[in-house]
């Protein structure tokens, strides 16, 4: 028996958006829709559901980081070249070049495979970053991990192992270098349960019982607040409970003996108001309706974190007695918070960044430089690229390590790189399983293998015109000096 066809619509999607961003070019959102739609067809994913509900549940996630329209349709479209018969030329063709661009370069990074080694997983994240070439290309990434991530049941045990451990050592540490903290939360706790399946029982295990309770008590916190707050005037404040991420609570824990009584910010409340005279305000009806724990008053607005984190933390006393942590902010610091670099993106006029993110993101310094200096919309667009490693390449090696070379460095410098015997024997390369000549000019993610005579005696001094290391420039040098030592007339006259 064949399944009724699913009717998919699109304009819940679509409502929410408005609801978001009121400038949406909904109408290309909903080109981006129908295309992809078209394109995928009958394909199903693994779980049995239409392949569509993957681009679509991206789309939906990007619209909550308040990514830009052009980013939510490349997030609908970002499987179409990969997986149906309809290419990048054609995208372009429909929804011109700079979406074009962004879905290209999710095809590319997800070519790159994470290769399991230690020694190398930060030149693997800083690969994956010179791979994407526009920010928005990661948050899309990341929201396609995270759906993958949600539907991973539906794959074999192998591949799930495979794709939490790459989560958890690539995709995280990227989040929460862009400062999007949820976002890293998000895709460590749907991970963690694929890579430490038997810490995480334990830890579902022994928290279960006490977040249930500890959620009771916050929410009947929250309405005592409430109603002071609307009191003294803050009706705008919004008060909500947040559990902690669990692996971060694991790590927390791993900390402090495995001791849950000593994690007081199971689950915090946190109160998001308007600017900072009302943080200082709230603390002082927080402080007048529960009793403050002495010495657990942090003030991360007037000395922030030194990732820029700011907020307002105190430990209080419920009206029971139990201890319950505070964090107060304004609506600007919960964003950069949750959002990180996206929470720059969707409103124009925040585009530019205070001191303080400058020096959170001081990777991104550049960056940020050329986007604040953007005086047309194409210099905005091209301010998008990110150029974060302007004259480094990152390639694998065929065992899957990453050699960090110079911009245009070709297979002679990759081959010194890895050591001067390979260097000074090296006859051939293949590049990407290609046959390459030894100047071929490597990019980022290249795959690279040498070929060498072990009869050869030493390096072409022709090599020297096209090699970009300086070590493998000395070596060459070096060698060609000494050959030719005898036949050079002493300079003695
Ligand atoms: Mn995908």
């Amino acid at each position: 028996m064949t399944p009724p066809p699913v009717k998919i619509d699109i304009q819940p999607l679509l409502n929410k958006i408005a609801g978001i961003n009121p400038k949406a070019n909904l109408d290309l959102i909903k080109r981006a829709f129908e295309f992809a739609y078209a394109a995928h067809g009958n394909q199903l994913r693994k779980s049995g559901d239409p392949y569509i509900i993957h681009p679509m549940a991206t789309a939906d996630l990007l619209a909550d980081l308040h990514m830009d329209d052009e980013a939510i349709a490349a997030g609908l479209l970002h499987d179409v070249p990969e997986d149906t018969k309809k290419t990048l030329e054609d995208i372009e063709k429909e929804f011109g070049h700079d979406i074009r661009f962004i879905v290209e370069g999710i095809t590319k990074l997800g070519k790159l495979k994470y290769r399991g080694n230690d020694q190398y997983v930060e030149n693997l994240r800083k690969m994956f970053i010179a791979m994407a070439q526009d920010i928005r290309t990661i948050v899309i990434k990341f929201c396609d991990r995270i759906h993958n991530l949600r539907t991973l049941a539906a794959l074999p045990a192998e591949k799930q192992k495979r794709i939490a451990v790459e989560s958890m050592e690539i995709y995280a540490p990227i989040a929460n270098r862009l400062g999007m903290g949820e976002v890293k939360g998000l895709i460590e706790d749907l991970a963690f349960p694929y890579v430490f399946p038997d810490e995480y029982k334990w830890l579902i295990r022994k928290v279960k019982p006490r977040l249930e309770e500890k959620k009771r008590v916050v929410d009947e916190m929250i309405t005592i607040m409430r109603v002071e707050m609307d009191k003294h005037g803050l009706k705008q404040a919004d008060l909500h409970g947040r559990a902690k991420h669990l692996f971060s609570l694991y790590q927390k824990l791993l900390r402090h003996n495995r001791d849950v009584g000593k994690v007081y910010d199971l689950v915090a409340i946190r109160i998001v108001v308007e600017n900072v005279g009302e943080c200082y305000e709230a603390l002082g009806i927080v402080h007048e309706i529960c009793h403050p724990l002495k010495g657990r008053i942090k003030d991360y607005i007037a000395s922030p974190k030194p990732n820029g984190y700011q907020s307002i933390h105190t430990t209080v006393f419920s009206p029971k007695g139990e201890i319950v942590e505070v964090q107060i902010r304004t609506k600007d610091m919960h964003e950069e918070d949750e959002y990180g670099i996206a929470a720059h993106w969707l409103y124009k006029e925040k585009r530019t960044l205070s001191e303080i993110d400058r020096q959170k993101y001081n990777w991104l310094q550049q960056l940020l430089d050329i986007q604040k200096h953007a005086e047309t919309e194409q210099d905005y667009l091209d301010s998008l690229k990110i150029d974060i490693f302007p004259n480094q390449i990152f390639v694998f090696t065929p065992n899957g390590d990453v050699i960090e070379l110079p911009e245009d460095a070709t297979p002679v410098d990759f081959a010194y790189r890895i050591h001067t015997d390979l260097g000074d024997k090296c006859v051939g390369s293949k590049v990407n399983d290609q046959i390459a000549s030894l100047n071929t000019k490597l990019r980022s993610g290249d795959m690279v293998e040498i070929f060498t005579d072990k009869n050869r005696k030493g390096p072409n001094p022709d090599w020297l015109e096209f090699v970009k290391t300086s070590s493998a420039r000395e070596r060459i040098k070096t060698y060609v000096n000494k050959r030719q030592l005898p036949s050079t007339p002493p300079l003695i006259g």
